[in-house]
């Protein structure tokens, strides 16, 4: 007998069609002879709906209030698939995330899960129950209730597969797998068969919302058996895997985007050890995320420091940053908002020179700005205008020839 740990998203369960067609889906597997724990999101935009009510009560409302708030989400849909399962006689039992024991730090709406208490799941698996627990929730020893981030109900599923040692963890979704880039974006976008951890969790932090990255990194950990696969047509999706072998002189294996990016700068601070780092403990302990950092040379003793955050985070920034810089004597402190940050992913990049400058190529036949760059061993990653993504990813896409990547 096989445990496999299902995840549902939210356009999964958008409706009660969409219910009911996931419970016989959950049952067909059930009936297969297999042991199942299925993690769900809230309905479909229930989320972003959430979020714009707190915002009109409180511009800015707190982050404990803001979790117990979003928290609500996930527990409608957890019981009315309980309640879709009951209706066609599978036995089951719905969990909240704190219920079922996933603790975490206590760093409301980014929370981490620390551990996970499988006791209670496996004494419902052991009486032949499908157990549904509410996905992007847990709480923290001290019983806050908590959520992990933005699509992070991916990472309580590849969790929990973690934790129980689960056969397989499947993602369900609106997309049939993972494709070369955001088939929304470039309808002739390719469907992958299988990537490798490493390239998909770049993706994902780079802004390929399929999965959670922090979900990609702990099956990378943990081994847990992965793939991405659709909750409307019935066909095999993409693999997770360890390893590929570079097939076709493949260099670039998939490109994403992400338009939640903003820019500080930080004009006139002196050039002396200790600015930078003042600059970013301070964002640090606020546990705000710096992603790209550029120092302008230095002139006179002088530098300008700029880097990027997420611009939901761009106030707390901004309120941290002008404080220090009044302390560090900046002349000026500056942000923007419409960016986005554009990048190309592939294991293969290590061993192929040329893949950069490709790149900055193709933008600069579009006309497309360049603000900021960042590399690593497998990616290369633009800061440009927002309104040019779209541009900018379909010309990366035709340029590297992506869409002819399975054929
Ligand atoms: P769910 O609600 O099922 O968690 P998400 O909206 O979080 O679904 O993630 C699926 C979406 O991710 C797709 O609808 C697609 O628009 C987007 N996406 C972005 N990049 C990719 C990619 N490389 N491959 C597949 N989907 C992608
Ligand atoms: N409902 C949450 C969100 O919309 C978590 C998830 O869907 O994974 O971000
Ligand atoms: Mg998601």
């Amino acid at each position: 007998m096989a445990l496999i740990v299902q995840k549902y998203g939210g356009s999964s369960v958008g409706n009660v069609e969409r219910i009911k067609r996931v419970a016989k889906n959950i049952s067909n597997t059930r009936s297969q002879g297999n042991q199942m724990v299925v993690v769900v999101s809230a309905v479909a935009d229930t989320t972003d709906e959430l979020i714009s009510l707190a915002k009109q009560i409180n511009p800015k409302p707190s982050s404990r209030e803001m979790d117990m708030l979003l928290a609500t989400g996930e527990q409608v849909s957890i019981a009315l698939l309980a309640m879709a399962l009951e209706a066609i006689n599978v036995p089951v039992i719905s969990f909240t995330g704190p219920q079922v024991g996933i603790i975490t730090d206590n760093v409301h709406t980014k929370a981490r899960i620390k551990q996970i208490n499988t006791e209670k799941i496996e004494g419902e698996l052991a009486k032949d129950k499908v157990v549904i627990v509410a996905g992007f929730q847990g709480k923290t020893i001290d019983d806050e209730i908590t959520t992990l981030g933005r699509g992070g109900s991916d990472t309580t599923a590849v969790a929990l597969a973690a934790a129980l040692k689960a056969d397989l963890c499947e993602i369900y979704t609106d997309v049939e797998g993972v494709f070369t880039t955001d088939p929304r974006i470039v309808p002739k976008a390719s469907k992958l068969d299988r990537i490798t951890y490493d390239e998909m969790l770049e993706l994902a932090t780079l802004g390929a919302k399929v999965l959670h990255p922090r979900s990609v990194e702990l099956a990378k950990l943990y081994d847990v058996k992965l793939c991405v696969r659709s909750s409307f047509v019935n066909k095999e999706g993409t693999f997770v895997v360890k390893n590929q072998l570079i097939e076709k002189d493949l260099v670039v294996t998939g490109l994403a985007y992400d338009l939640n990016v903003a820019k500080i700068g930080v004009f006139d601070v002196p050039d002396e050890p200790g600015i930078a780092s003042k600059i970013f403990d301070g964002l640090a302990v606020a546990n705000i995320n710096v992603d790209m950092i550029v120092q302008s040379a230095m002139r006179n003793n002088i530098n300008d420091i700029a880097f990027t955050v997420p611009k939901d985070d761009l106030d707390k920034a901004l309120q941290i940053v002008e404080e220090i810089g009044k302390e560090i004597g900046a002349s000026e402190i500056t942000h923007a908002d419409d960016l986005a940050k554009v990048s190309i992913v592939g294991a293969g990049m290590i061993s192929s020179p040329g893949v950069a400058a490709k790149m900055f190529h193709i933008l600069a036949e579009n006309n497309i700005n360049i603000e900021m760059i960042s590399t690593s061993e497998i990616k290369v990653s633009c800061i440009i205008k927002s309104n040019e993504v779209e541009k900018a990813i379909q010309a990366l896409h035709d340029g590297f020839e992506l869409d002819k990547i399975n054929s």
